[in-house]
């Protein structure tokens, strides 16, 4: 079994549920599974590469013109709690400690959380997970997906 037949990220660059927003240059959008920052999206690599230097710069700027446009989405569909609209601040995050797929968390960090200064992962697992109900989660889902199209 080769890495992208076994990796979830890859499994989940496939997948065409109701967690995908877009499919964007080089990257594939979905809604996290972890909503306790709702609008958590992650922008996930199409194809199977371990890290960000091996691809070309051409391909890491388009990476990271994905990740931006899912930034200025998420800033749109959320503009509420930050300074001049949008969340307080977003977290961009591509760790790949966990999957080793490239893929980019993007989170947006709302007003009123009580730990944000700190990164999200110092968070237990239900918090991270959140407790957005399925009709706000698909709601969600529906208003980026449509904001990514714009962006
Ligand atoms: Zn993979």
């Amino acid at each position: 079994m080769n890495a992208s037949t076994s990796c979830p990220l890859c499994a989940a660059a496939r997948a065409r549920g109701p967690d995908h927003l877009a499919s964007l240059d080089e990257c594939e959008i979905v809604l996290g599974e972890n909503q306790g920052c709702p609008g958590w999206c992650v922008a996930i690599l199409r194809d199977h590469v371990e890290h960000m230097d091996e691809l070309t710069i051409d391909r890491q700027a388009r990476v990271w013109g994905d990740v931006a446009r899912v930034a200025r989405a998420i800033r749109r569909v959320l503009a509420t709690n930050g300074e001049g609209g949008g969340p307080a601040r977003l977290n961009y995050e591509c760790l790949g400690n966990v999957v080793p797929h490239i893929h980019w968390h993007i989170v947006p960090r709302h007003a009123g959380e009580p730990d944000l200064r700190a990164p999200v992962w110092l968070r237990s697992p239900d918090a991270l997970r959140g407790s957005l109900a399925p009709e706000a989660r698909q709601h969600l889902a529906s208003r980026l997906s449509e904001a990514i199209r714009r962006a």
